[in-house]
């Protein structure tokens, strides 16, 4: 693996991707609990209050296309949750922040 470049260093510490303070991971990608039950949305993640990935249960709150199917999640997952992909205010009261759930390793 190749060294990091400053300009790439720069944007991991500064302000401009957020990282999870619990797991450590970029809060825009998208995390699964250990059980598959739980998915992170990106946009609740790096939009909400607290620093960490914002999960919903999956697939309720998700919803899934057969455009967006991979080997490993065949029934294609929506990266985004429905509050987000309508454009909605997320209901926040239905997250389960990251501290709460067991990362899939
Ligand atoms: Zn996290
Ligand atoms: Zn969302």
């Amino acid at each position: 693996m190749r060294a990091l470049g400053v300009v790439e260093l720069s944007l991991i510490q500064g302000e401009g991707l957020m990282i999870c303070e619990i797991c450590k991971k970029p809060l825009n990608r998208t995390e699964w609990s250990a059980d598959g039950t739980l998915k992170s949305c990106p946009n609740c993640s790096a939009h909400s209050n607290k620093k960490q990935h914002v999960y919903y249960h999956y697939p309720e709150k998700f919803g899934t296309t057969p455009m967006r199917s991979t080997p490993k999640h065949p029934e294609g997952p929506q990266s985004y949750c429905s509050s987000c992909r309508a454009e909605d205010i997320p209901d926040l009261s239905q997250a389960v922040y990251c501290e709460a759930i067991d990362i899939k390793k």
